[in-house]
């Protein structure tokens, strides 16, 4: 995708940006915070790439920088977050999981 990614050492804090991403003269960054654990690196990378894929114009103004997981305060943020969960989660799995959730629901019912 011809971007730069960094993986700088952002800190564990509550607070420590996660990652971002970021359009300035043409080029495009990504960087992950790396002292996070590798699971949590791999979701903030899709999440960073979604930016890049649906949200490039709006980078150009505002960078966006991830303090939160799962942050949904914004159009821009629930759009990433869906986009990863859609490329990080597998579909059998997912209607696997649902499928015992209704039936765990319609238990509860009886
Ligand atoms: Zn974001």
């Amino acid at each position: 995708m011809k971007m730069i990614l960094l993986a700088e050492a952002l800190g564990t804090f509550p607070n420590a940006c996660k990652g971002f991403y970021l359009y300035k003269a043409r080029q495009q960054v990504i960087a992950i915070n790396s002292d996070l654990p590798e699971g949590i690196q791999r979701i903030i990378l899709m999440h960073e790439i979604a930016h890049a894929v649906l949200h490039r114009k709006a980078s150009g103004i505002k960078p966006f920088h991830d303090f939160a997981l799962f942050d949904e305060a914004s159009t821009y943020e629930y759009e990433a977050n869906i986009f990863t969960a859609d490329y990080l989660l597998n579909d059998a799995e997912v209607l696997d999981l649902l499928n015992v959730a209704i039936r765990i629901d319609n238990w509860h019912l009886r």
